[in-house]
């Protein structure tokens, strides 16, 4: 008889482990179903123990141990994945069952019984020094073209070397784009992973992958580093700075630092790469916690002609309305036009306007529903307020809820009147279009991104979202708004915008232009001419100044409820954490769903990050408030 330790896979159990018995010994890492009260779960094994080892103890124990009800597959994970899931959750103040949870493709754990894993031959010791390599992260902050020259010859090397390589990306079409870069000729060896490939595939490959002797090269989005292969050498996280690699969900499982431990735990090496690494991870290499795989380039290098141009110039008494379109962005596109060329232009925002105001009491319209400033839209020749936080409508056509007036005036330009006033002035061009309004589905986004690049002397407009269906280089970029970001009370929003600027110029070949209303922003100045030196000096002065990483760890405890429930909890917090000197304050966007929202804030000094005292604190909340180590925002 024995008892069998298994962590719940499983959103909401709030133990860390739970135990069983088994008439059979069950191996490490095997997938298990077991009774939680009256439903079935998953649990992870993760110890055994003999059970006449435990008689007494168990004779003494107050509660009854139950059987496990059945075995789903046998080893499914390496020690050491589960030992860096471990290592996670204690980082991230979670528990490791939901760790796995957030990093591991649903189907994999309700049907692993349709999977086929041989338990992989534990590694070999190194026998010489040069089978043995260095597991220190490396970074690599350089052009595109030079990454890819990089990770090509990485990978060759290390398949010499008989081992597999894991290259990580945060979206599936980054995973897309790397795998039609990389060289063809090991195709045999090389496996596309991400959200977009069906459960079925995601099956078949999974037993696939981990039981080709030859090393392998996976080309995956976050969750598929679990595929058990006993010779991974090497991890590769591309586009380093993407917040696709921070989980939305609790626990908050940031990718990169679960690749970080898993690397360590398989004596793999790591690599961080992307044209501007993240401002703390800079630093950490500067620090020499982590490694320069080549010297980091601190200058990106364009062919663009680059410009600024300064919208206040066409605000004067006689035209007191703010232009949308420059001279020189006009020009801009009448030469795209003439040349056939592609013109990409960038809107920071949805919509017609981001930001609807009263021009008599300046009150600012918000959403009834979760009260976050409403975005004017208009459809079929209709206008009408969408709230970009819970999808609410309703039509534009009111009066200032404070004052009564009816002189509700905009702020900003979005994208779609960008789009108005293009079409107006050059009726025959073509205009296309991606943003989350106008496209729905990725392959819808692919298609219009195709569509656009057969158009000569066509124009892509886009926010954000167009960014990773730009894949080829277009003649010609213009920032039409973006200054509206600025004004985000967010620590990273500078990074955020420095990598968009930078995002735009790399696949630019002519011509770059900016137009602003702040044209004194010495970010545009480091954007256009791809100075990230003194961008790094300027970040991290401003991180060191106000206490943000990577001077601290930030951890974000929020609650959500009626206003006087989460006043009440907000105090017992306070007083709870009082020696971590928590600061309170309302989210940015304080009400959603008719609940009020608080967060605190605690900032632990680098590297005292974990510390057992206040671990053991948080792991102590109850289950209502949502912990969040380094948070991407603190809105
Ligand atoms: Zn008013
Ligand atoms: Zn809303």
């Amino acid at each position: 008889m024995f008892i069998i330790h298994v962590v719940p896979i499983a959103r909401g159990i709030g133990k860390e482990t739970l135990s069983y018995f088994s008439a059979t010994e069950i191996a490490l890492g095997s997938l298990v179903n077991v009774p939680v009260r009256t439903r079935q779960i998953t649990g992870l094994v993760i110890k055994t123990e003999k059970a006449d080892d435990l008689k007494a103890e168990l004779k003494n124990s107050t509660f009854s141990v139950k059987k496990i009800s059945g075995l789903k597959v046998l080893s499914l994970f390496l020690p050491e994945f589960i030992a860096a899931a471990q290592d996670t959750a204690r980082y991230a103040a979670g528990s490791s069952g939901s760790v796995l949870a957030s990093i591991t493709p649903k189907v994999i754990l309700e049907q692993a019984d349709k999977l086929k894993i041989n338990l992989p031959p534990v590694a070999k010791k190194p026998e010489t020094d040069e089978d043995s390599q260095p597991h220190e992260p490396y970074v690599l902050q350089a052009d595109e073209e030079e990454r890819l020259a990089h990770y090509k010859s990485l990978i060759r090397e290390q398949f010499a070397r008989k081992k597999s390589v894991l290259f990580c990306l945060p979206t599936i079409q980054d995973t897309k784009r790397i795998f039609e870069t990389l060289p063809k000729g090991i195709d045999e060896y090389t496996f596309v992973l991400n959200s977009a490939v069906s459960k079925k595939e995601v099956l078949e490959l999974w037993t696939k992958i981990s039981s080709i002797p030859h090393p392998v090269l996976i080309i995956a989005t976050g969750s598929f580093l679990g595929i058990p292969r006993r010779d991974i050498g090497t991890i590769i996280i591309e586009r380093e700075n993407s917040s696709g690699y921070k989980s939305q969900n609790r626990p908050y499982v940031d990718i990169r630092t679960f690749a970080e431990f898993f690397a360590k735990r398989i004596g793999a090496k790591l690599i961080l790469g992307d044209l501007l690494l993240r401002t703390e991870t800079v630093w950490r290499s500067k620090n020499m916690e982590i490694t320069e795989l080549a010297p980091l380039k601190f200058r990106s290098l364009s062919t663009a002609e680059t410009s600024i141009v300064d919208l206040k110039k066409y605000k004067t008494l006689d035209t007191p309305e703010f232009r949308i379109l420059s001279d020189e962005l006009q020009e801009l596109i009448s030469s795209n036009k003439t040349n056939n060329g592609n013109m990409f232009i960038f809107a920071a925002r949805r919509g017609l306007s981001p930001i609807t105001v009263c021009g008599d009491c300046g009150t600012t319209v918000l959403c009834n529903n979760c009260s976050a400033p409403i975005i004017l839209h208009r459809a079929a020749g209709e206008q009408f307020f969408l709230c970009h936080r819970c999808g609410e409508r309703r039509s534009a056509e009111e009066r200032c809820r404070v004052c009564n007036s009816w002189k509700l005036t905009t702020l900003g330009i979005g994208i779609e009147l960008i789009q108005d006033a293009i079409q107006g002035l050059f009726p025959d061009i073509k205009i296309f279009r991606i943003d989350k309004d106008s496209v729905k589905t990725h392959k819808q986004a692919l298609s219009v991104a195709d569509q656009f690049y057969n158009a000569p002397g066509s124009i892509l407009l886009g926010t954000e979202m167009a960014l990773t269906y730009l894949e080829k280089p277009v003649e010609n970029s213009a920032i039409a708004s973006i200054d509206s970001l600025f004004s985000i009370p967010d620590f990273r929003i500078n990074e955020k915008i420095m990598n968009t600027l930078l995002r735009i110029r790399s696949f630019t070949q002519k011509t770059f232009l900016i137009q602003t209303r702040s044209k004194d922003q010495k970010l545009f100045q480091y954007a256009i001419k791809g100075n990230l030196m003194d961008f790094y000096r300027e970040e991290i002065e401003e991180r060191k100044r106000l206490s943000y990483p990577p001077f601290t760890t930030l951890i974000k405890l929020t609650i959500k409820g009626t206003r006087a429930k989460v006043a009440e909890e907000m105090t017992k917090l306070e007083e709870e954490l009082i020696e971590y000197n928590p600061l309170v304050f309302p989210a940015f966007i304080e009400t959603v769903n008719k609940k009020s929202v608080m967060h605190a804030l605690i900032r632990v000094q680098h590297k005292q990050w974990v510390s057992e005292n206040l671990l053991d604190k948080l792991q102590s909340l109850p289950p209502h408030i949502a912990v969040n180590v380094d948070p991407e925002s603190l809105l």
